[in-house]
């Protein structure tokens, strides 16, 4: 007997008989004497759909008209999915965003959740019901619908599962656990049976498509363990927590990679204190997030700066420099936007070493050019050529020797 939070992705209510699949199992998970709230994701591509929709009006739709059209796809799967739990015999209800409680801040398609309020939750579910969740979504004070940026359900499921006090968090898509690497590139990858909070967000901020990192970060936060599993089948899935059982030999948990990454040099900087906050201040205000940041040691007062940011924000991120690069002083700055990223993580590189080595040797015997590295206490990130991406995952899961169990 548990309260437990299931969230379903848009692939597991992609149509009508997959949402009929989702009741069943959620009247399953009820019948074992738990208390279930549902969080789902919009059916299959709606949510592009529905951009798709508004490019064909304006390039530059209005962030809350975004956002309230957006909301609109997982009012559909949810309400569908009650309608399937009543129409199978059982007491649900549905909820938007708001309805649920979800408080988030103005930030138009990218809102944070500020506040969670889940009277209303609790009190369907003292009433029997099944409770299920628009995910994606929240109002803002003043009753604006906000999104919480694409993939945003994990991050929905993980808050409310932390304000219920639930007991787990199971998240449900066409994929049935986190692997050693991504399998549709690397076929040798293994299914883990656990992995750590902190080597989950390394994997998803490095590009593992896997799970929202927000998500992540919140159940690392509140200490909600979450099982990643598939709705497709009843195969174990993957379990994300706090305590990971030691793989002995082989430390690196896992190879994220990621083949949006586009890098920005700006070349002939000043060296004086200001000049990186004169850079990252003003792309911070609009909005562009960037990842890696290398600074190189200065001669003769003269430094050059480089920094990755996604490639869609790429030309954003130059609007800001090109008249930055003028007004600071530096000579010039240079784009290149065909590049990728791989990464190895593992919580055992902290305290074994050689694995820095090991993976630039593997590249380079691949004839990998190696174009910036990047390190934390977990992962270590090379920036590569987009087209040696594939081949960089492979052979590092092949040295690493990650398809053994250890
Ligand atoms: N439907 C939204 C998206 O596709 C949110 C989600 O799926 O989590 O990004
Ligand atoms: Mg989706």
């Amino acid at each position: 007997m548990g309260l437990v939070v299931q969230k379903y992705g848009g692939t597991s209510v992609a149509n009508v008989e997959l949402i009929k699949n989702v009741a069943r199992r959620i009247i399953s998970t009820k019948e074992k004497g738990n208390q279930v709230v549902a969080v789902v994701s919009a059916m299959g591509d709606t949510t592009d759909e529905l951009v798709q929709l508004t490019r064909q009006i304006t390039p530059k739709p209005e962030p809350r008209e975004m956002d309230l059209l957006l909301s609109t796809g997982e009012i559909i799967s949810c309400t569908l999915l009650s309608m399937a739990l009543r129409a199978a015999g059982h007491e649900a209800v549905s909820l938007s965003g708001a309805q649920a409680g979800i408080q988030t801040d103005a930030a138009h398609t990218d809102a944070r959740i500020v506040a969670m309020n889940p009277g209303r939750i609790w009190r369907e579910l003292q009433g029997g019901r099944i409770v299920v969740v628009a995910g994606f979504q929240g109002v803002t004070e003043s009753m604006d619908i906000t999104t919480l940026g694409r993939g945003g359900s994990d991050t929905t499921a993980v808050a409310l599962a932390a304000a219920l006090c639930a007991d787990r968090c199971e998240r449900y898509t066409d994929v049935d656990g986190v692997y050693t690497a991504d399998p549709r590139v690397c076929p040798e990858a293994r299914k883990l049976k656990d992995i750590s909070f902190e080597e989950m967000m390394e994997l998803a901020v490095q590009g593992a498509k896997i799970m929202h990192p927000r998500a992540v970060e919140m159940g690392a936060l509140h200490n909600i363990p979450i099982v990643v599993a598939s709705s497709f089948n009843d195969a174990p899935g993957t379990l994300i927590h706090n305590e990971v059982t030691m793989e002995l030999q082989s430390k690196i948990r896992g190879i994220s990679h990621d083949t949006d990454v586009a890098k920005i040099t700006i070349i002939g900087v000043p060296d004086r204190p200001g000049i990186a906050a004169g850079i990252f201040e003003p792309l911070a205000e609009k909005r562009v997030s960037v990842d890696t940041i290398v600074q190189n040691a200065s001669a003769n007062k003269m430094t050059d700066l480089t920094f990755t940011v996604a490639r869609k924000d790429l030309d954003k991120a130059m609007d800001v420099i090109k008249p930055l690069v003028k007004s600071i002083g530096a000579k010039q700055c240079v784009a290149d936007s065909t590049l990728g990223k791989v990464s190895i993580v593992g919580t055992g590189m902290q305290t074994a070493p050689g694995y820095a080595a090991k993976m630039f040797r593997t590249l380079s015997d691949k004839g990998i050019n190696i174009e910036l590295i990047t390190t934390s206490e977990i992962r270590i990130t090379c920036i590569v050529s987009e087209k040696q991406v594939v081949e960089a995952v492979q052979a590092l899961h092949q040295a690493f020797r990650l398809e053994r169990v250890a």
